[in-house]
């Protein structure tokens, strides 16, 4: 046996097999180091359970298919030239065929490669496969008669330009992996024991070399582990963070707060009192509030909002409010600003349109503190905003906002108190990783004079029904609302849309009625005027893009149709559900299916059975993906290697345990045990510590 030669740390152009070029190819994917290399995992691996025998495929089938090349070339037709290949894998034959690129797979493949090929079965003069997604393998890989595990690794075009592919890969980590002596573990011996981890050392050799499927499936679980951990680290750190600090505590919750409690047209509910009494209880404290405040559309969080601002200006320091789009800020500031000024709290508007002389006369006030209460956009976070005492953000659909606006935000004050609101319902174990940090209240209760919405998915064939039901609840004096869906590659066609609709139904199907438009492209004072127009009931039937999404607030409004239904998130959907029955009648949602496909029926169906939000986000989360999930990209929001959001539930929540004991333990992560997890932690997590401090 010859002695180690290879450094974790080392620069990979050193490494035999890899050189100055491919260097600089691997770097390019942010792959520098051996230990960078060893986290480049497989996308996948080959073995007996992912790989079927040609014998056992069935047309239609997605498989998995590793075989020798038999015969190969290309093969003119009428109407084009094709390139054709025939696998064999000892149990049938296979025929890949390729429409483009003749003249590159001429020169790539070869008569006795070895192949994997993924794709879907056709029958066509036998089985085929039509442009298949293809890795070249050693010649004695076979899986299924050698019952080997073969990593699948992703390849970039900038990998394959130098040739690295997966032989080449497989080869340089296979030498790596011989060259280096026992890879340091990241985590104490106590902790691999607790939580039943393999070592760091195995879990590199066994994702790249396994030997069993027990190997394998040992070394996933450890790297899963591992991501989640240092997520989890990140949230019990900046949990501390917010809690080691001091802040003014706001004990006061006296006649203001009782006027307004007075003044209220409903009684609270339970779930709002609740979630009121956690509110002051931590206001109260000389440590910040960091707490995000979940509830379903209509379920009453403003009015909580509301409550919070009181205490802050009845404690005498200011409030800022942020709301991801001028349409919801306006609305808060209708709503919010209507209870306060019952008790004569001054509040103002703040957004990116704001006239330049008023905006300068708010931001004197704000700087002198003669304006306790500002609602905003991100018109809140500009440079020259000062605030005299800044005590409580409140941040209403905080996963719109990214980690760096937040903290905009709070940096204007001095550690203010923080209530997070959301309607997204957002699952339990996403909820976990997304904001682990924060203290959850949840109103998980309606207010009482409240019905179920009532939904239906139509045709289109069925939509004068819809218009004729519609006639007849305007007629009955009440309102109703026709959305579009925002169409990603061109944001007009959804305004056109609308324009188009609200141009031939008020001619035709809802002639004599009064029917409005809404849309983002228009003009702050167009927008305001349809928007006052319809909550006063001069308009009955208002037409209008997504931009209704959030913020309207009309109780009237008994019916809501949404177009091209099966274009939204679910969680979308349920949001726009949620505007209508606000009031003492029912609500009805109907839903235009205009894409017949399985997973529109499936999802669209969802909507038709449950009211419930966490139901449904957690049917979206299970059918989109959480990349999908929120509808956005995630700002600043970690990117797993080959943690899952969706599937590691138990494994988060181990993760989650280990990473806030270890921090209750030894906050700074100094002892010397973890000396080398908070090396890692620093160099990898370093873009996402903002304003947590290890010292
Ligand atoms: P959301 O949680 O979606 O922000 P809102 O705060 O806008 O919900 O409340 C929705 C509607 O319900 C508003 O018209 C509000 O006045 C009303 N509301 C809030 N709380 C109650 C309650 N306890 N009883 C009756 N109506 C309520
Ligand atoms: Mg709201």
């Amino acid at each position: 046996m010859t002695a180690p030669t290879v450094q974790i740390n080392a620069d990979l152009q050193f490494i035999k097999g890899v050189g100055p070029v491919r260097a600089q190819a691997l770097s390019k994917l942010g792959i520098n180091t051996v230990e960078d290399l060893l986290y480049y995992f497989p996308r996948r691996h080959l073995d007996r359970t992912t790989i079927t025998p040609i014998r056992s495929l069935n047309s239609g089938d997605t498989a998995t298919i590793v075989g020798k090349i038999l015969a190969c070339g290309e093969k003119p037709t009428r109407r084009r030239k094709l390139f054709q290949a025939i696998l064999s894998d000892g149990s049938g034959q296979l025929k890949l065929v390729w429409f483009r690129g003749g003249d590159y797979m001429k020169r790539t493949l070869k008569i006795g490669d070895q192949l994997a090929v993924s794709g879907k079965i056709d029958f066509f003069n036998g089985f085929q496969m039509v442009h298949p997604e293809y890795d070249k393998l050693n010649a004695d890989d076979d899986p299924l008669n050698s019952g080997k595990i073969i990593p699948l690794y992703p390849l970039t075009t900038g990998l394959k330009k130098v040739r690295l592919d997966q032989r080449p890969l497989r080869r340089i980590l296979q030498s790596v992996l011989t060259g280096l002596s026992a890879i340091p573990d990241l985590f104490p011996p106590v902790l691999l024991q607790e939580y039943g981890l393999t070592s760091r050392d195995n879990a590199f050799r066994w994702i790249h070399y396994a030997d069993s499927e027990d190997q394998l499936t040992a070394a996933i679980h450890r790297f899963k582990f591992e991501e989640h951990f240092f997520l989890q680290l990140l949230m019990a750190l900046r949990r501390k963070a917010v809690k080691s600090e001091q802040t003014t505590p706001l004990p006061l919750a006296g006649e203001l707060v009782k006027s307004v409690y007075a003044s209220l047209p409903f009684p609270l509910t339970e779930a709002q009192k609740r979630v009121l009494s956690e509110i002051r209880h931590d206001l109260a404290q000389p440590t910040p509030m960091n707490r995000l405040l979940q509830g379903d559309v209509g379920s009453g969080k403003t009015v909580v909002a509301v409550f919070a601002a009181v205490i802050a200006a009845e404690n005498g320091v200011q409030t800022a409010i942020m709301a991801p789009t001028e349409i919801l800020a306006r609305q808060h500031y209708h709503s919010i600003g209507g209870y306060l000024e019952k008790v004569n709290i001054p509040c103002a508007l703040l957004v990116g349109k704001t006239a330049s002389a008023e905006r300068k006369k708010l931001l004197t006030a704000l700087a002198e503190g003669r304006l306790p209460v500002v609602i905003g956009t991100h018109a809140l976070i500009q440079e020259d905003i000062g605030f005299h005492r800044l005590g409580l953000a409140i941040i209403d659909e905080q996963h719109r906002f990214g980690v760096v606006q937040r903290g905009t935000l709070l940096s204007k004050g001095y550690h203010p108190h923080v209530l997070a609101m959301t309607a997204t319902p957002i699952p339990r174990t996403l909820a976990l990783s997304y904001h682990g940090d924060m203290d959850v209240s949840v109103i998980d209760e309606m207010p009482k004079n409240r019905q179920p919405v009532v939904t239906r998915v139509v045709l289109p064939e069925q939509l004068e029904k819809v218009y004729q039901f519609i006639r007849d609840e305007v007629d009955r004096g009440h309102q109703a609302m026709i959305v579009y869906p925002l169409v990603e590659e061109s944001e007009k066609s959804d305004l056109a849309a609308a324009v188009k609709a609200q141009d031939i139904l008020s001619r035709t199907v809802f002639k004599g009625y009064t029917v409005g438009l809404l849309h983002g492209r228009q003009k702050k004072d167009a927008k305001e005027a349809e928007m006052s127009a319809f909550a006063e009931n001069r308009l009955s039937i208002l037409i209008a893009t997504t931009v209704i999404e959030v913020g309207i607030d009309v109780p009237n409004a008994t019916v809501m149709l949404i177009e091209h239904a099966d274009r939204f998130g679910l969680t979308q959907l349920h949001q726009l559900r949620g505007r209508v029955g606000r009031g003492q009648d029912k609500g009805y949602c109907i839903l235009v299916k205009r894409n017949q496909t399985e997973i529109a029926d499936q999802r669209l169906k969802i909507m038709e059975e449950t009211t419930d939000g966490f139901a449904i986000s957690d049917a979206d989360l299970r059918l989109r993906g959480p990349g999908e999930f929120f509808g956005l990209k995630q700002s600043g929001f970690i990117r797993f290697k080959i943690a899952d959001l969706v599937k590691d539930g138990p494994i988060i929540r181990q993760a989650r345990q280990a990473a806030f004991e270890l921090i209750k333990r030894d906050p700074h992560l100094r002892k010397q045990d973890h000396a080398t997890l908070r090396n890692h932690f620093l160099h990898h997590y370093q873009q996402y510590l903002d304003y947590v401090r290890i010292s």
